[in-house]
């Protein structure tokens, strides 16, 4: 069991049946970001962030995986707060600066608590969540969750130990809350030929229905959650990697990240595609998100 404090593992639930019922597409909103920003560019990030007048519009999602050892959250949204409190974000430049990157359309109804009541689940029952990486629009629902465990990567937790992780948008006000329960991991060695690509990874619940899979390049230590029930397609949620699952075929990379580390990403994805036929990827700021995950688990219903 990768997760700590001496827990015993998540059984599987073989005779039961699958150890996932339900994987839920979960909104926070939605926003704008330049064109560039979603669709890559060849001039540099500072210079579409300050010139583009393209904006397209983004979903912000996140997942919620009814295990059958309690739910578990795959990112957590963005907080509404941001729009109403003028210094959510605490530096100057940084609020200009979010200005000029994403027009945010947001209200109180899209907090977590509401969001996942009008699902019929409750907050206070969210065993578990893990984060694709630490961006705000990714960590904003953590304050209703003080009981859950929060795993993240090392590498990606790393970057609260630099001295300004805000400029690359890890908000530490928002992050090192009180009662937060963070737990960075490391990945472990696989010899799963079918996961070979990734090196590591990282078996969440011991039942191997929620991989964890380094997929580095939107951010130092962004991660994917490869979902399995028996009864569907693989679904493969990649967090930022991309922002549309058409574009990652097309090797299309987004305006923002390590452009190197992305490339290598994209291949050990595609890769896992070729092993793994039917999988669907769902990005995080994907319209076609909810369409997607519908299709995987009705694929082989
Ligand atoms: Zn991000």
């Amino acid at each position: 069991m990768p997760i700590a404090k001496g827990e015993a593992p998540i059984s599987n639930a073989t005779a039961a049946g699958p150890a996932i019922n339900s994987l839920r597409v979960l909104s926070s909103g939605w926003g704008e970001q330049h064109n560039e920003h979603r669709y890559g560019s060849r001039m540099p990030r500072l210079w579409w962030v300050l010139t583009s007048r393209s904006w397209v519009k983004l979903p912000i999602n996140y997942f919620l995986i009814d295990h059958c050892n309690g739910p578990v959250l795959f990112d957590t949204g963005l907080d509404p707060a941001i729009a109403t409190d003028p210094r959510y974000i605490s530096s100057p430049i940084g609020r200009w600066l979010l200005k000029r990157i994403f027009r945010l359309h947001i209200t109180d109804d899209d907090r977590l608590d509401r969001v996942l009541a009008s699902v019929g689940f409750s907050a206070d029952g969210i065993r578990t969540a893990v984060f694709s990486h630490l961006h705000f629009d990714h960590v904003g629902g953590i304050a209703h969750i003080p009981q859950a465990k929060l795993i993240v990567s090392a590498k990606e937790w790393a970057q609260l130990s630099e001295p300004h992780p805000e400029h690359e948008w890890v908000l530490r006000d928002h992050i090192e809350i009180p009662k937060a329960d963070w737990q960075p991991v490391a990945f472990q060695p696989t010899d799963d030929p079918l996961l070979e690509e990734f090196g590591e990874v990282l078996d969440v619940a011991g039942d191997g229905s929620m991989m964890l899979l380094p997929t580095p390049g939107h951010s130092p230590g962004s991660l994917s959650m490869l979902v399995r029930n028996d009864a569907w397609a693989p679904v493969l949620l990649v967090g930022d990697l991309t922002y549309e699952a058409s574009l990652l075929d097309k090797g299309v990379l987004p305006g923002t990240g390590d452009k190197t580390v992305l490339q290598q990403s994209y291949a050990k994805v595609r890769r896992l595609k070729q092993r793994l036929p039917d999988i669907v990827i769902v990005p995080a700021h994907d319209f076609a998100a909810a369409k997607d995950v519908e299709r995987a688990t009705q694929a082989r219903r």
